[in-house]
């Protein structure tokens, strides 16, 4: 029988020489993941003895990180904004980034939303999020992809909100009643040119329909925004997550719809990444 200290040490090394940056924490979050306890027990146990059968899963997770497979895809599971979300293949990995949209939604909205609509849901994240923060608000996220609204439904269950979520295959609205309070949307914003470059944990695991924005990265934002503002209310809030350099296009687009814009909230890289505008409140 060989211990945990063991296994990390010759996995971190196999790790370091794929390239990996994170060898020595990748390994540990796989160790805990195989035997069912918290990482930082390995760290004060290295002396823990691991069964055969344990020691062969966690080296099959090993050799699928050093072929660049995400680890949140690996333990099915990655934290956003301090919840637990179930996550698989079909849906993006939810990212930091992302906290940016559900901060700003929380920020420019003068008082919870009764409904809110999240295009292109993904796991869920940004309106499973909302709805733990709101806990009068109905929720509805859309996707195109099935499978991914299976994960967002049982990450809306498992989180507490399952009765205020609703999931809707289709696009845009996806026929979902009118009109909403709030819409929010991370959706695909990758200039189709640069997907091939993107790291090989993303370009290779992470859903292509989630990432591929078209030819300029803009293709989602020219369909949603006039479809957004069809369906918001006079006085509704759009927040959006937009790529490294698209605000400005953006904000252009919105502006054409009839669209004002409220505000602009940068990631922690000081990147313009949330936009939230508003539909007026009424037309002159
Ligand atoms: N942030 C993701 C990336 O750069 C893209 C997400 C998206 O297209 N919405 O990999």
């Amino acid at each position: 029988m060989t211990t945990a200290g063991a296994l990390l040490r010759d996995a971190t090394l196999k790790l370091t020489a794929a390239g990996l940056e994170t060898a020595r924490l990748d390994a540990r979050i796989l160790l805990a993941q195989v035997l069912g306890i918290e990482p930082s027990n390995l760290f004060n146990h290295p002396e823990m003895p691991v069964a055969a059968d344990l020691g062969a899963a966690f080296s099959a997770l090993i050799e699928r990180r050093v072929g660049h497979e995400p680890v949140p895809y690996l333990i099915g599971r990655r934290e956003f904004w301090s919840l637990a979300f179930e996550v698989g293949p079909e849906t993006l990995i939810p990212r930091p980034d992302t906290e940016t949209v559900v901060a700003l939604a929380m920020t420019v909205m003068p008082r919870p939303p009764e409904r809110l609509l999240d295009i292109g849901t993904g796991s869920g994240c940004i309106v499973i999020s909302l709805l733990h923060e709101w806990p009068m608000a109905l929720g509805i996220g859309t996707d195109i992809s099935g499978a991914a609204l299976r994960i967002a439904a049982s990450n809306a269950t498992r989180l507490g909100v399952g009765e205020r979520a609703e999931f809707r295959l289709g696009s845009w609205t996806a026929g979902a009643p009118v009109p909403f309070d709030l819409i929010v949307s991370n959706p695909p914003y990758v200039v189709r040119g640069d997907l091939a470059g993107l790291t090989p944990e993303v370009s290779a695991f992470e859903p292509m329909t989630a990432l591929d924005g078209g030819v300029d990265g803009l293709d989602a934002y020219r369909g949603l925004i006039p479809k957004a503002f069809g369906a918001l209310r006079p006085g509704g809030i759009l927040t959006l997550e937009v790529g490294k350099d698209q605000a400005g296009a953006v904000l252009q687009l919105a502006g054409r719809a009839g669209l004002q814009h409220l505000r602009t909230e940068p990631d922690l890289a000081s990147v313009p990444r949330a936009i939230a505008f508003q539909k007026p409140s009424r037309t002159e």
